[in-house]
């Protein structure tokens, strides 16, 4: 912006009149225009969302359309009971919570197959989402001990502020290519909630087991250095790969999943003055105080 005072001799164009504004509209626009850029200077900021909006790291691909928002409500008594009878994997919790407390993704109301299609970051997203609209933003750890100097203390930590991965531009459907061994490529999707699922369902299955459901769930094909697709499909598939491809793979979900970081809270401890991780699991997000 300048400071210099108007002088309409010095204008740019010429004077518009009432007349010659009705004669050529597009003119005021114009200059409508310009003289808006010269005296708004920047943009306000936004003003804070309302807190039963969660904008969603990854996105949901519904439709052929990217959502990329959602609205939380808070939980009630009712929500309380229904999600004290729930029998299975906390997997299963986490999506009767969704079902129940996610008003709409976009403007889709939520079901049970839209919250299992959600990415596992987006999940995570939104039960911070409603953990806030329930109990507020912010938690306290009690007596964590110091693993540096071995010293209590509490810890109280602001949800709204905890490090979040966002995918700014995403993949159609979700879908990277990975480069495997021997010119060899997996076509990979990130997780959703049916893998996590499928993975916390089963109870007893080693770590090996549990890559192989990841796997048969996150990798769409895979396809040979002539560009030709292997023909098996699902755990088959992921069973047939070798150690170092499937770890390459598992790297990249990890690596690009989108996401808040709940194991990658930092609290200063003032008395050491040393950085102490607190990680936060989904069963602590929900116990309030
Ligand atoms: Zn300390």
């Amino acid at each position: 912006m300048t400071q210099e005072t108007w002088d309409f001799d010095k204008l740019a164009g010429d004077v518009v009149t009432a007349e010659s504004a009705l004669a050529s509209p597009e003119m005021v626009n114009a200059q409508v225009t310009q003289a808006l850029n010269e005296s708004v200077g920047d943009a306000p900021e936004p003003p804070e969302p309302a807190d039963d909006y969660v904008s969603l790291p990854g996105g949901l691909y519904w439709d052929g359309e990217l959502i990329r928002d959602a609205q939380v409500r808070e939980l009630t008594g009712d929500d309380e009971e229904q999600l004290a009878r729930v029998k299975g994997s906390l997997a299963r919790w986490v999506s009767v919570l969704l079902e129940r407390n996610v008003v709409r993704v976009g403007s889709v109301p939520t079901d049970a197959t839209l919250v299992r299609r959600l990415l596992i970051g987006d999940r995570d997203a939104l039960l911070l989402g409603i953990r806030i609209a329930t109990l507020g933003k912010e938690i306290t750890a009690r007596q964590v001990q110091c693993p540096h100097c071995q010293g209590f203390f509490d810890a109280t930590v602001d949800l709204s502020t905890v490090d979040t991965v966002r995918v700014d531009e995403p993949r159609p459907r979700h879908e990277y290519e990975v480069p495997l061994r021997k010119g060899r490529k997996a076509l990979v999707r990130l997780p959703d909630g049916e893998a996590q699922e499928l993975m916390l369902k089963a109870d007893d299955a080693t770590l090996p087991e549990r890559n192989t459901i990841l796997l048969g769930h996150c990798v769409v094909r895979v396809l040979d250095a002539d560009g030709e697709g292997l023909r098996l499909s699902g755990p088959l598939l992921a069973k047939s790969l070798g150690m170092g491809d499937r770890q390459t793979i598992l790297r990249h979900i990890h690596d690009t999943q989108p996401g808040p970081r709940l194991d990658d809270i930092r609290f200063n401890h003032e008395e050491c003055g040393r950085e102490v991780l607190l990680p936060i699991t989904i069963g602590e997000l929900f116990r309030g105080e």
